[in-house]
């Protein structure tokens, strides 16, 4: 019998620094998912200098929380592109006033989510990794100096362009991120954790976990395409 089967509908969380970007770019290179990423979207919007970026610069320079609602009318707007195909939403939903609203929508579009990866990586390590890592900020390309350095020092592979900092990639900041992510953030855990869906991934770096999502995906993708939905 062929039971019916979908694509992989998911999203990654994890603290500040935990490497979302990181192995959210993997995933897309190595399974073909398509991928919204809600901090991309904002600074997209802050270097396109439009009327959210407009609202949203200082308040992610600071490591505040976007409002709700304005990172919720930029993802939701995205969604639309994922019907049909493998999808991953990158640092989005962050509050559970983002996924009360995200799963009423994606219920309204029959897309459920399947799967929530949780990356969990040591406090101690993450505000090195955030000092460590440069960005090239027209394409959103990451660089970390110790595991994951550009060809040339100071300059994106790609484009030969200079690499920069975030500007809320520094101490201070990371001290307001790191409180947010505690205060509004890890409650989603148990949200999700409770639907039966999360799946943590704990490692000190983005190499050591990736090799366990990667077999994660394989055998949703496996089970999926034999059972259909009810089986996971
Ligand atoms: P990682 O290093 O794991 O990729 P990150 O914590 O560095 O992740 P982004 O997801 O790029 O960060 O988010 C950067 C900033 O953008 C956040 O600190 C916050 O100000 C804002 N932001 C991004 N997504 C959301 C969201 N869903 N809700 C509210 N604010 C958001
Ligand atoms: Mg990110």
């Amino acid at each position: 019998t062929t039971a019916p089967t979908h694509p992989i509908r998911s999203l990654i969380m994890g603290s500040p620094g935990a490497g979302k970007g990181t192995q959210t770019k993997r995933i897309t290179a190595n399974f073909g998912f398509v991928t919204v990423s809600s901090g991309d979207l904002l600074r997209k919007n802050i270097a396109d200098g439009t009327p959210i970026g407009k609202e949203v610069d200082s308040l992610i320079a600071k490591g505040e929380l976007v409002p709700d609602q304005t990172v919720v009318r930029l993802v939701v707007d995205e969604l639309g592109r994922l019907a049909g195909k493998d999808w991953m939403l990158d640092g989005f939903p962050r509050t559970l006033g983002q996924a009360q609203v995200l799963d009423k929508v994606l219920e309204e579009k029959g897309m459920p989510l399947d799967l929530v990866i949780n990356l969990d990586v040591p406090e101690e390590v993450i505000l090195q990794r955030i000092m460590d890592r440069w960005i090239h900020a027209p394409s959103g390309r990451t660089y970390n100096l110790s595991y994951n350095p550009p060809k040339v020092a100071g300059l994106d592979d790609v484009t030969g362009e200079p690499l920069t900092k975030r500007p809320d990639d520094n101490v201070d900041t990371f001290k307001t991120r790191l409180d947010k992510y505690h205060a509004e953030t890890m409650p989603l855990r148990q949200y999700y954790e409770s639907r039966g869906i999360l799946k943590n991934f704990f490692g000190k770096t983005s190499d050591e976990i990736y090799p366990l999502i990667d077999e994660e995906l394989r055998e949703v993708r496996g089970k999926l395409a034999t059972h259909g939905r009810n089986a996971y």
